[in-house]
């Protein structure tokens, strides 16, 4: 042992009692530590020692140590090993307990006890040191042949093993460096062997009996591997030559399996991609581009992740539109006619749509601007893109664009990434098949942005004419020609688009609709569609127009249609239910007569006998068509009405004023409330208010306070100063809801004036109007959603101010009948329509008003 022999190792050692394992020279341990006197010893030799000599320490093996510190040392074995403390680690949990590592030198036996705490130190003689100097010349003829045949069977062992595993071809190497004398313990420690077999070797103190009980061990070891490469032999042949595996099947392999096809297959879809690509109407440039890829992917080994990669990109590039269209049909009347049958009002946007489609009819080509539909929600807006297309005859496809913050989503992934895929555009043009769709760039006000890049630039190119006949898509790479796709963009709101992409769009305003208009919308389209999509016919239901109507008011609140779609969807399902019943029901021969059901029959103008669904809630009656949907049948399916007509009980106390608000989901009635209390003069605003509309509410308060003389307003002590003693508070309801805008300042004014003069406001009366210091009015935006609104809601007056009288053209004749518009040019005129009486001035003023 030339470790061994060149230390010499300390007469008095301190022993590790070991239990479990049997630690040989010339092999490492790795063994846990936790009885006291082990512990004792890991502590105050092992950690605090700083010589390589405090590091050895004497390895007692087959010994456990008693767990208690005060227990006698029970009996030690003789002979131990010296080791090397190679590494400790502490830890304390599932108790306090070291793990070390140790390292065998060489053996040594125990001559005399010196101490037992707190850990045993013994004296001790090295062993195999005095074994090598003593035996080596007098037994080496014997011990030769010994050793010889000792060697054999180990390179026979350890070439049978793996020799591509780094260890195994380290053991090799090992055994012919290594002195002959080192081994029996070494490969006791490597091959499979019991303890008791271990501690037997380590007693061999003579290197003679050594090698003699090893070989049969290693005899063992061999003929036990043997067994076990004959039981896993065709495996084995399998994993260690995969890349030899190969052509020596192909050589003694028949044609004809499935194999040699899936090969022949894959070469033979390479080909046919290369046919394609020759025979597809790509530009030079891609053609280019694929040929020296389908080059390289012919090369390359399929195994190989590009390979696949590559093999996408080509079909891609086969499958793109590259030349291919659909005929535009382009017949100005028929489209009219068609857009006229898909949808109903909306004539403004009908209008500009023929307009431009006529301007295409003459000029043939599509340079010109991209039109924007811009309303609230469930007003038609896809609706209409889509019946361009069909006008068209071209395809369609919505791009959502809601949410889309990279930009490569629109311009694609390069391919050097993993996943990396082409942009939206591209994609689309593959569903579509064709290169001149129509595509609807749908919510381009939702543009995210992000570190990825910005996507409404990428938009910027997509939507350029003078660019996008060269759109390059990160992806493909080469550019492909855009120009003849019709692009169609939607938004809720144009506030939120971005400038640039805002320049290149024409804005369509497409307001929502009016009650009459989203009654006749229902029965022309939605409730057929439903009705459709549900399997049933008018035969079996009937919604008569008090019911729609009940559902516009009563269970919906919106700028479009898209609940009440919903909602009549809920009504077909309940009615299909019933109607499928009835079907099942109606082979039985005892129908009961229906008793009830009088009272809703008033609602029924057709002569047909009908029932209300109600009234066949008792499943064994089955229902007589048509099953008339009235009001109780309503509340039955869709339950109780989620909105009421709140808005006079709500302005039953001073202190109420109704403002029309605008938001991208169109127009609403807003309710301004302001209470008085004792104070220092403070104003507290609530309900998420903007700094525009926190302003109007200063500048309100400035105005009534410095016009309170005029108005006779006075606060709770009497004084004209509205602020002395006193503290205001305005509350705008739907708090969670931000508002911001300066169209509430005579909402304010008049609910304020409410206050302070204790009278009531008018409770049909709403209105929407920018404010200044010296009490004038000024115009503001979305008139036409704003008194949409206030129709919705039953009022039966608005005050708007006087320059925004224009807008009022652009309202529906019937609403505008419905309606009583008080325009007013100062806060003046405002106060005195929004109270019964009028608001009166004191009279000094008249008297000023005769002096001019
Ligand atoms: P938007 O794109 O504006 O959010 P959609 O186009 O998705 O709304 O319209 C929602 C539903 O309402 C569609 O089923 C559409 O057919 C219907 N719709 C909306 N407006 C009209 C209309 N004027 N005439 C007929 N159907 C309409």
């Amino acid at each position: 042992m030339a470790a061994g022999s060149a230390i010499q190792i300390p007469s008095r050692l301190p022993l590790l009692l070991t239990h479990e394992g049997v630690l040989l020279p010339g092999s490492t341990m790795r063994t846990s530590v936790d009885s006291p006197r082990n512990m004792q010893l890991v502590r105050s030799r092992l950690l605090k020692g700083t010589s390589l000599r405090s590091t050895i320490i004497g390895v007692i093996p087959n010994t456990s140590d008693p767990t208690s510190d005060c227990d006698d040392l029970p009996s030690l074995h003789r002979i131990g090993t010296a080791a090397l403390a190679v590494q400790v680690v502490g830890s304390n949990w599932p108790k306090p307990h070291y793990t070390l590592l140790v390292t065998g030198l060489c053996r040594f036996q125990i001559l005399q006890l010196l101490k037992e705490k707190p850990y045993p130190v013994a004296e001790v003689e090295q062993l195999d040191r005095l074994e090598q100097f003593t035996n080596q010349h007098k037994s080496e003829e014997e011990l030769g042949e010994l050793s010889e045949q000792f060697y054999k069977y180990a390179v026979q062992l350890v070439e049978m093993l793996d020799m591509s595993v780094p260890a195994v071809a380290k053991l090799r190497r090992l055994l012919d460096n290594l002195p002959r004398e080192a081994l029996p313990d070494i490969l006791t420690s490597i091959i499979r062997t019991s303890n008791q077999e271990k501690l037997q070797i380590l007693d061999a103190v003579r290197l003679e009996e050594r090698f003699k009980m090893t070989i049969p061990l290693l005899v063992r070891q061999i003929e036990g591997l043997k067994l076990l490469q004959k039981t896993r032999k065709p495996k084995q042949d399998d994993d260690k030559r995969v890349v030899a595996i190969r052509p020596t099947r192909r050589i003694n392999h028949i044609p004809g399996t499935t194999e040699d096809e899936e090969e022949e297959e894959d070469h033979d879809d390479v080909v046919m991609l290369e046919k394609k690509i020759r025979t597809s109407s790509m530009s030079e440039q891609a053609l280019k581009v694929c040929l020296k890829e389908i080059k390289r992917l012919k090369k390359m080994p399929q195994s190989m992740p590009e390979y696949a990669l590559t093999r996408n990109y080509l079909e891609l590039m086969v499958e793109l539109p590259w030349n291919k269209s659909t005929k535009d049909r382009l017949e100005i009347r028929a489209a009219r006619i068609l857009l006229d049958n898909d949808h109903y009002a909306m004539e403004k946007l009908k209008k500009r749509v023929l307009e431009y489609l006529a301007v295409r009819q003459l000029k043939n080509n599509l340079k010109g601007p991209i039109l924007c539909f811009v309303g609230p929600p469930g007003v038609g807006k896809t609706s209409v893109g889509r019946s361009i297309a069909k006008t068209l005859g071209r395809e369609f496809h919505r791009i959502a664009l809601g949410g889309v913050c990279d930009q490569s989503d629109i311009r694609g992934h390069r391919r050097t990434y993993v996943g990396s895929m082409p942009g939206r555009i591209i994609n689309g043009l593959k569903t579509v098949g064709v290169n001149n769709p129509v595509f609807l760039l749908d919510e381009v006000d939702k543009l995210g942005k992000s570190l990825q890049g910005d996507p409404a630039a990428a938009l910027l190119e997509v939507l350029d004419p003078e660019q996008n006949h060269s759109f390059t898509d990160h992806y493909l790479n080469v550019a492909f020609d855009l120009s003849q796709v019709l692009f169609i963009a939607t938004a809720n709101t144009t506030a939120t688009i971005p400038p640039a992409l805002l320049d290149r769009m024409e804005i369509i305003q497409v307001p929502g609709y009016t009650q009459e208009e989203k009654i006749e919308i229902a029965h022309r389209h939605l409730i057929p569609k439903q009705l459709e999509q549900h399997g049933l016919t008018p035969q079996q239901i009937q919604i008569p127009q008090v019911t729609t109507l009940d559902i516009i008011t009563r269970y919906t609140r919106e700028a479009g249609v898209r609940s009440l779609d919903r909602k009549l969807g809920a009504i077909c399902r309940a009615v299909a239910v019933k109607v499928a019943e009835g079907q099942h029901k109606e082979t039985k021969p005892d129908r009961a007569e229906v008793g009830e059901g009088e009272d809703c029959k008033e609602h029924v103008t057709e002569d047909a006998k009908t029932e209300s669904i109600s009234d066949t809630a008792d499943l064994a009656l089955p229902p007589e068509m048509p099953i008339l949907i009235d009001f109780h049948a309503l509340k039955d399916i869709l339950g109780p009405p989620m909105y009421e007509m709140e808005v006079s009980e709500r302005l039953s106390q001073p202190g109420v004023a109704i403002g029309l608000a605008w938001t991208p989901l169109g127009g609403e009635i807003m309710f301004v409330e302001a209470s008085r209390m004792d104070g220092e003069g403070q104003l507290t605003l609530t309900g998420q208010l903007g700094d525009v509309m926190k302003e109007s509410a200063h500048l309100a308060i400035s105005w009534l306070r410095s016009n309170a003389k005029r108005y006779q307003l006075a606060n709770a002590s009497g004084s004209f100063d509205l602020l002395d003693n006193t503290d205001i508070h305005l509350h705008f309801p739907a708090g969670a809801v931000t508002k911001d805008g300066p169209s509430a300042g005579v909402t304010i004014v008049t609910c304020l004036a409410s206050l302070f003069s204790g009278r009531l406001v008018c409770s049909d009366v709403a209105m929407t109007g920018e404010i200044t210091l010296r009490g004038l009015v000024l115009p503001v935006g979305g008139i036409k959603d704003k008194v949409l609104a206030a129709h919705r809601a039953g009022l039966k007056r608005v005050i708007i101010p006087q320059r925004n009288e224009k807008d009022l053209e652009e309202i529906a004749v019937n609403v505008r009948q419905d309606l009583t518009f008080v325009l007013a040019s100062c806060l003046d005129e405002v106060l005195n329509a929004a109270f019964d009486g009028g608001f009166a001035v004191k009279p000094r003023v008249e008297r000023l008003n005769s002096k001019l």
